[in-house]
């Protein structure tokens, strides 16, 4: 069986949500569909989950929110509208908004996450009852009643893992598709709790993992992944195949195709992940695997990334010292601290991390710490840095990849800050000035997609 994610553009409107049940019922494979809240229409548009945040921090800041309430209906109402189910839906859809905008908002996060998963919430209910409609057999399974358990961890919550075996069951039991809503489940003690922005993705891999499924696959509006950013270099190279390990590397350095979480629970038991697009079924999309059988070139894709800095520290004959770069590293811990990456000379390490969270506060505090506790003698540090990522499986069995890399940037006159590759050999990462970044991905991806 194949479990099915619909994100927010393909569920924006009526002529989408026609689309994604036909898609539904054209495979009968296809028996989990995951539905996110209804997304943008235009580029100008405002997603339900961006109305229901603005209603619930109405209510919160002591006005009506009928103004916003309004503009949460009128989405709903517009798409069953011209559905034909708005006499049927839209009763309980208004009664449901109501009588959550009337709930406490003492626990503000608390109240900002039952208001958020009323979309995707409702937007299920609202698909089940288009499938009532045209004759076709679909039920529609709350969360809570699935067994979907999250910590309460409001707007960031975790699947706690004993949810797999009740979803598992609870979803078997059903024999027509399941219609799901993304992107929340609840706490123990009963309430809404919803994974961070964009987790109906995470949901998906979820029920994918408990059901074990042949394939997740997650619809979106893009034909596939593509090797680069497509807002960078114009008809970039498709990727047919990728794998988890590869994908993980590209997402880390700015590819968003997938929640960053949502990749972990299919990987668990290797389920594939398919991305596919509503727009354009017959679109193969991109397969995410554990290993892949088909390799077109020795590197998969490029990215990069704003907004990192390095500390760089030098001491004479550091590596005589033992445990030094573990009393650095107990430091950072100490002032919470997390870092990224961690490339080293004979006597310097330069600790990478991200921009926010190595405030300047946070450096003068480090600083006085190293040179005062372990006698560093320099100490410095570079912000404003971009990390370019080259990634590719067959890159750990090819010679002269990453030099190819480098040449291709030096040519194109781009100072290289730092070099970092891990023990995959599946990636090699370059430290750019920010401003360099775009130029580089592109100049690197002419090198190993454009000669
Ligand atoms: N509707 C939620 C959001 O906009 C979750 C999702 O679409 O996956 O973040």
């Amino acid at each position: 069986m194949k479990v099915c994610k619909f994100g927010g553009s393909s569920l924006a409107n009526a002529e989408q949500i026609r689309k994604v049940c036909d898609i539904m019922l054209s495979d009968p494979d296809r028996r989990v569909m995951v539905v996110s809240a209804p997304g943008k229409r235009t580029r100008e548009d405002i997603k339900v989950t961006d109305l229901l945040i603005a209603l619930a921090n109405a209510r919160i800041s002591g006005y009506d929110g009928e103004v916003e309430k309004q503009a949460v209906l009128n989405r709903f109402e517009s798409i069953a509208q011209e559905l034909g189910i708005a006499a049927d839906v839209m009763p309980a859809i208004t009664e449901n908004i109501e009588s959550l905008m009337d709930q406490d908002c003492q626990n503000s996060l608390k109240y900002l996450d039952a208001l958020k998963a009323a979309g995707e919430d409702n937007c299920a209910r609202l698909v089940a009852a288009y499938f009532v409609k045209i004759g076709r057999d679909a039920q529609y399974l709350n969360p809570g009643e699935a067994g979907m358990l999250l910590t309460n961890e409001y707007g960031n919550a975790q699947l706690l893992p004993e949810s797999y075996e009740k979803l598992a069951d609870s979803i078997q039991k059903i024999p027509s598709i399941v219609i799901f809503p993304g992107f929340f489940g609840y706490s123990a003690d009963g309430d809404v709790v919803t994974f961070s922005r964009g987790g109906s993705d995470v949901t998906g891999s979820i029920l994918a993992a408990a059901l074990n499924a042949t394939v997740y696959e997650n619809w979106t509006d893009v034909d596939s992944v593509y090797s680069v950013n497509p807002a960078l270099v114009r008809n970039p190279h498709p990727v047919a195949e990728i794998t988890y390990d590869e994908m993980r590397e590209l997402a880390y350095a700015g590819f968003t195709v997938l929640h960053e979480e949502a990749l972990y629970p299919a990987y668990t038991k290797s389920i594939p992940v398919n991305i596919r697009n509503t727009n354009n079924p017959l679109a193969r999309g991109t397969m995410i695997v554990r290993n892949r059988v088909n390799f077109d070139g020795i590197v998969t894709g490029i990215a990069g990334a704003k907004g990192f800095c390095t500390l760089n520290i030098y001491k004479y004959l550091m590596n005589r010292e033992i445990g030094f770069a573990v009393k650095i590293l107990q430091i950072l811990a100490e002032e919470c601290i997390p870092f990224e990456h961690m490339p080293s000379g004979i006597d310097s390490i330069s600790i990478v991390m991200r921009i926010n969270a190595f405030p300047p506060e946070k450096e003068r505090i480090v600083v006085k710490r190293l040179q005062e506790e372990l006698g560093i003698e320099r100490v410095s540090t570079s912000r404003n840095l971009a990390i370019v990522m080259i990634v590719g499986e067959a890159m750990a069995r090819t010679v002269g990849v990453a030099a190819r890399a480098a040449t291709a940037l030096s040519k194109a006159g781009v100072n290289l800050e730092l070099i970092n590759q891990g023990a995959s050999e599946i990636s090699v990462m370059f430290g750019v000035r920010e401003e360099y970044c775009n130029y580089a991905v592109k100049e690197l991806y002419k090198e190993f997609f454009q000669r």
